[in-house]
C-alpha cells in the first residue's frame, strides 16, 4: 500500500498561467526564424526548392506545447515567411501547390496537437483528483481508532498506522519490510507463514473476513487481547491483507467493572427488600407479642394468687421476659429500617444521582432507553442519608426502565429542581406502560405489585419510608408525554435549618397515599 501511494506521488500539472500560454507561440517565431536563417543560408545548393520542410519544426513544436491555436499561428506564419522567400524566383504553379499542401499539413498537426493537450490536462485532472482521493483515504486511515497493518502476501508489513505504532509501541520505521509474525507470541508467530500459504493455496477462509479475538505481543513483550478483521485485496498479481485491530483491554475491563456493578445492583435489591419484609413482618409480630407478654402477665398474677408456690412461676416470670425481649429487637429492627439510625450529612445531590444512576441504569440502553439528565446547579446541596436516598433513586429508575419494556418510546428523563416551598425536587420520568389503576392506590404499600413473581412490591414502599425519615414526601403522577413521573423532594441543607422544617404539604395532583 505504502508503494502504492508512492508510485502515485506524481506531481499534478498546474493549470496553465499567461506567461505559459504564450511560450508556445515563441517557440514558433523562433522557429519560423531560425527555419528562415536556414534556408536563406542553403539557399545556392536548393534554389527555389525545398522551403517548406525547413518549418515543420516550428510547426510540431507549437501544435505539440499549445495546441490548436500555436498550431495555426506556427502554420500561417510559415507558409508567409515561405512565400516571400519564394517570391524572390517568380511565383510558380508548384511553389503554390506546395504552400498549399503545408498549409493542410500544419492544420492537421494544428488539430493533432490539440487532441494532444487535452488528453494531457484530462490525464493531469485525473491524477489530481486520484491524489486528493489518495490524500484523504489517507487521513481517513490515520484517524481510525483501530490500529491498521498492511500486509502482502509472503506476510511483509506494507503499511503500519499511527494506532497500530500506539497499540505495538513499535514504530512504523522499524517494522515496515518486517514480517508480520514479530507481533505475534508464539505459536501463532511460528505458524503464521504456513497460515498464509495454506489460504494462499486453498482459498480456505480461517480469519479473512471473520473477526477473530486474538492475542499480540507488544515490542516489550507484553500481550494483548484484540479483536481482529482482516480484508483482502489484489493489486496487480500481488495480493495484499488489511487488518484492523481493536484493542479489547478497555472493553474486557469495562465488562468487569458493569458484572461488578450488576452484582452490586442485585446485593442492593436484595438488601432493600429483605429490610422492608423485616419491618413488615416486625410490625406483625408486634402485636402478638405484646399479647404474649400480657397473657403471661395476667396468668402469673392469678398464679401467684392460688398458688404462691407453684414451680411454674419462674418459668413464667421468664418467658414473659423473654417476649418483652423479643418485643424490643423487633421494635430496634423496625426503627432502623424504617426511619431510625439514618446518617445524615451534607451531599451533592448531582453526584448522588450520578452514582445511583451508574448502578440503575446498566443495562438501560441495551434495552432501547434513551437517558436525560438535567441537574439544577442551584439545589445541589441535600441534607440526607446519602446511601438510603441513593436506594429510592434506585428503585425508581429500575422500575422506569422495567415499565419501558413492552412500548416503543423509552425516554427516561431524570431531573432536579427547587420545589415550591425551598425542598429540592427530584423527579424520575418514564413513557412507560404508566400506572396500573388497580394498585394505583396502594402504591407505596408493601408487597403491592403487578410484577407477579418478578416483583415484590416492596420498592417504593421502602422508599416512602425513607424519604418520610428525610422530612420528604414522595409521589406519582401521569407523564404528560405518556407513562408516569416519580417526584421525591427532600431537605436542601441549609445552614441552621433542620429537616422538619422543611415540611411539604401533599401536592394536590399527587397520586398514590
Ligand atoms: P416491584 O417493582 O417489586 O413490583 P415496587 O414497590 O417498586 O415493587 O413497585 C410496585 C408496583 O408499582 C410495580 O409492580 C408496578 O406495577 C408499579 N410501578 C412502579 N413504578 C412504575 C412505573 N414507573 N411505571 C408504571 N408502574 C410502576
Amino acid at each position: 500500500m505504502e508503494r502504492l501511494w508512492s508510485a502515485m506521488d506524481v506531481v499534478a500539472t498546474a493549470p496553465a498561467r499567461p506567461r505559459a500560454r504564450l511560450m508556445p507561440y515563441v517557440y514558433a517565431g523562433l522557429l519560423v526564424g531560425v527555419g528562415a536563417i536556414a534556408r536563406l543560408a542553403l539557399d545556392p545548393l536548393l534554389g527555389d526548392r525545398v522551403v517548406f520542410l525547413m518549418f515543420v519544426p516550428a510547426l510540431i513544436v507549437a501544435a505539440s506545447t499549445g495546441g490548436l491555436l500555436p498550431g495555426l499561428t506556427a502554420t500561417a506564419a510559415s507558409v508567409a515567411v515561405g512565400v516571400a522567400l519564394l517570391a524572390r524566383y517568380g511565383v510558380i504553379l508548384g511553389n503554390q501547390v506546395d504552400a498549399s499542401l503545408f498549409a493542410c499539413l500544419g492544420v492537421a498537426v494544428a488539430f493533432g496537437g490539440e487532441w494532444l493537450r487535452r488528453a494531457r490536462s484530462h490525464a493531469a485532472e485525473m491524477t489530481t483528483h486520484v491524489l486528493e482521493r489518495q490524500d484523504h483515504l489517507k487521513s481517513i486511515l490515520d484517524t481510525v481508532p483501530d490500529a491498521m497493518i498492511v500486509i502482502d502476501e509472503s506476510g511483509e508489513i506494507q503499511t503500519f498506522g499511527p494506532a497500530a505504532e500506539t497499540l505495538f509501541q513499535w514504530s512504523k520505521s522499524e517494522v515496515v519490510g518486517q514480517n508480520v509474525r514479530m507481533l505475534m507470541p508464539s505459536p501463532d508467530r511460528e505458524a503464521h507463514d504456513s497460515y498464509l500459504e495454506h489460504y494462499a493455496r486453498t482459498g480456505e477462509r480461517r480469519i479473512v473476513g471473520l473477526p477473530r479475538t486474538v492475542t499480540a505481543q507488544r515490542k516489550d513483550g507484553s500481550l494483548v487481547i484484540v479483536e481482529l478483521y482482516v480484508g483482502e485485496t489484489g493489486s496487480g498479481d500481488r495480493k495484499f491483507y488489511t487488518g484492523f485491530l481493536r484493542d479489547l483491554t478497555e472493553r474486557n475491563a469495562s465488562d468487569a467493572r458493569l458484572r461488578g456493578l450488576e452484582a452490586e445492583l442485585a446485593h442492593i435489591s436484595r438488601l432493600s427488600a429483605m429490610g422492608e419484609m423485616a419491618s413488615s413482618l416486625a410490625h406483625e409480630l408486634n402485636q402478638p407479642l405484646s399479647a404474649i407478654s400480657n397473657y403471661l402477665k395476667g396468668g402469673l398474677m392469678v398464679l401467684q394468687r392460688e398458688n404462691p408456690k407453684s414451680r411454674a412461676l419462674g418459668p413464667m416470670d421468664k418467658a414473659a421476659e423473654q417476649s418483652l425481649r423479643a418485643g424490643e429487637i423487633i421494635r430496634r429492627l423496625r426503627n432502623f429500617v424504617a426511619s431510625g439510625d439514618t446518617e445524615r450529612s451534607q451531599a451533592s445531590l448531582k453526584t448522588l444521582m450520578e452514582e445511583a444512576s451508574a448502578l440503575g441504569l446498566v443495562g438501560a440502553r441495551e434495552r432501547g432507553v434513551t437517558t436525560r439528565m438535567e441537574w439544577d446547579p442551584a439545589v445541589d446541596g441535600v441534607l440526607v442519608d446519602k446511601v438510603q436516598v441513593q436506594q429510592v433513586v434506585l428503585n425508581l429508575l429500575r422500575n422506569a426502565v422495567e415499565a419501558m419494556e413492552d412500548v416503543e418510546r423509552r425516554e427516561l428523563h431524570v431531573k432536579t429542581g427547587m420545589a415550591p416551598d425551598g425542598m429540592t425536587m427530584v423527579s424520575v420520568a418514564d413513557t412507560g406502560c404508566g400506572l396500573s389503576p388497580q394498585i394505583a392506590d396502594q402504591l407505596f404499600e408493601p408487597f403491592v405489585t403487578t410484577k407477579g413473581a418478578q416483583g415484590m412490591g416492596v420498592g417504593l414502599s421502602i422508599s416512602r419510608s425513607i424519604i418520610e425519615a428525610h422530612g420528604g414526601r414522595i409521589w406519582a403522577e401521569p407523564n404528560p408525554l405518556g407513562g408516569t413521573v416519580f417526584r421525591f423532594t427532600l431537605p436542601a441543607a441549609v445552614s441552621g435549618s433542620s429537616p422538619g422544617e422543611h415540611r411539604l404539604g401533599f401536592p394536590s395532583n399527587s397520586i398514590g397515599t
